[in-house]
């Protein structure tokens, strides 16, 4: 699906988000994460502290500005 930067009008291009919770030389993500989201009020499960998500999120950068955006998937 094409989209266009809401700044400067460039086509965006997906982008992968690294995960930088491990530490790794300069410059290098840990992993690759599947960013997700849930509702406000989403409570952790007390045995499993798994969150419900409601779906996962996919980055788009401008290649022209650097503005990132996220757009949901729902249920995925
Ligand atoms: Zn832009």
């Amino acid at each position: 699906m094409e989209r266009n930067c809401p700044e400067c009008g460039a086509s965006l291009q997906a982008v992968r988000v690294l995960d930088a919770t491990h530490s790794l030389p300069a410059k290098t993500g840990g992993a690759h994460v599947d960013l997700s989201y849930a509702s406000p009020d989403a409570k952790a499960s007390l045995f499993t502290k798994a969150i419900p998500r409601q779906g996962t999120l996919r980055a788009m950068m401008c290649p022209d500005c650097g503005r990132t955006l996220f757009y949901a998937l729902p249920g995925s």
